[in-house]
């Protein structure tokens, strides 16, 4: 045995740790958009335009009119567990209104690319107009885990994040990564997520410079979803509106949103979007309630367009079993499967769009 190092039990140098744990996180390039989105959010954005180049692989921009950061702010933000979100577990348990909230994101998407951000403040502080000079904004570079340069520089306010050559050092992740189209195809379903539950947001998804949807950011949820999928589809919604009354018992307090006309099909569960208390998720629990509503109606593999949000108490259900996954855990899966039943049943046969209301199985 020649290589006889090999069977010795050795630390693993902190780098290597760091990008080990960066790959947990950040899969491929939608899981870095949807951190970068979450925080533009957080900080209270009222518009947000999303660029990616190479399905995300080669540059991720994320430009918002949110608060922005001061020097001293953008530099914590990208050391590892800083967060201006919460202070200690009690908030984490007490549920905290932010999406984020672990305070890993820009840390960990930056040791594992080339990271850039440019920050300035809103100047609504002290109104002093120190904010208003030139320099006022800070450019910082953080390439694999360390910070490159920091420097004053001119920008608008709010936050713009660059995220380029994703994985360029972590070369085993990278070659994970799937077609141009397929990396794609996940940033726009991500996006496309939020924007349907922020229409008071302004977001707007490019790739490769050619703008996939743009929302006004004025709107209302038909609005968005016309801006997103376009007039055929937002023609074809109708809505959905059961609260506590109307609902099978159970542990939903609503179920609102807008469905597809049954003939409004496609054959990818993409267009399933549905939420728990705000919050973008995937439930075979809520799911199969849709697709029960429908019945026969649906030909096979096909699936309708579904923008639903549900309202459950907070002791009902446990939406942070993982920071990446969007699975949500029910206390009652088969509560929230008829309870998503009836609410979309009644939608349809409202507007007769079911066949026949004989009961099903
Ligand atoms: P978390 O979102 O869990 O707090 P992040 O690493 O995503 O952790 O962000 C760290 C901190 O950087 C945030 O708590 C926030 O204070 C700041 N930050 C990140 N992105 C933005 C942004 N777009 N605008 C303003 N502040 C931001
Ligand atoms: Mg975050």
């Amino acid at each position: 045995d020649t290589n006889s190092g090999s069977h010795e039990i050795r630390e693993l140098d902190e780098d290597t740790v760091a990008r080990i744990a960066a790959g947990e996180v950040v899969e491929r390039p939608a899981s870095a958009v949807k951190e970068l989105l979450e925080n533009s959010l957080d900080a209270d954005a009222s518009r947000i335009d999303i660029a990616v180049e190479d399905g995300g692989t080669e540059l991720i921009r994320v430009a918002d009119d949110g608060r922005g950061m001061t020097e001293s702010a953008v530099r914590a933000a990208v050391r590892q567990h800083t967060t201006s979100k919460i202070d200690g577990l009690e908030d984490l348990e007490s549920g905290v209104a932010t999406l984020g909230f672990r305070g890993e994101a820009l840390h960990t998407i930056g040791s594992v690319s080339r990271l850039t951000v440019e920050t300035r403040p809103r100047a609504d502080g002290d109104g002093t107009g120190r904010d208003e000079a030139a320099g006022a904004g800070t450019k910082l570079v953080y390439e694999g885990g360390e910070v490159t340069a920091v420097e004053p520089t001119g920008c608008p306010e709010g936050t713009t994040v660059e995220v380029a050559d994703l994985f360029y050092n972590t070369p085993a992740r990278r070659k994970f990564l799937n077609t141009t189209a397929t990396e794609f195809a996940h940033v726009n379903r991500v996006v496309t997520r939020y924007a349907l539950a922020n229409p008071d947001v302004a977001i707007s998804l490019t790739h490769d410079d050619r703008e996939v949807f743009a929302t006004t950011g004025q709107g209302d949820l038909q609005e968005a979803i016309l801006s997103v999928y376009g007039r055929e589809v937002a023609k074809a919604m109708i809505p959905v509106e059961a609260d506590g009354d109307e609902l099978p018992v159970g542990p939903l307090e609503s179920v609102t949103g807008l469905v597809s006309h049954p003939e409004t099909t496609r054959s990818s569960r993409d267009y399933l979007a549905t939420y728990v208390n705000g919050r973008a998720v995937t439930s075979d629990a809520i799911r199969e309630g849709i697709m029960g509503a429908y019945g026969t109606q649906l030909g096979s593999d096909r699936y309708p367009f579904v923008v639903l949000f549900l309202e459950v108490p907070g002791e009902a259900v446990d939406v942070n079993v993982h920071p990446r996954k969007r699975e949500v855990r029910f206390d009652d899966d088969d509560a929230v499967r008829r309870a998503v039943d009836s609410a979309v049943e009644s939608a349809l046969l409202e507007h007769g769009l079911l066949r026949s209301s004989a009961p099903r199985g």
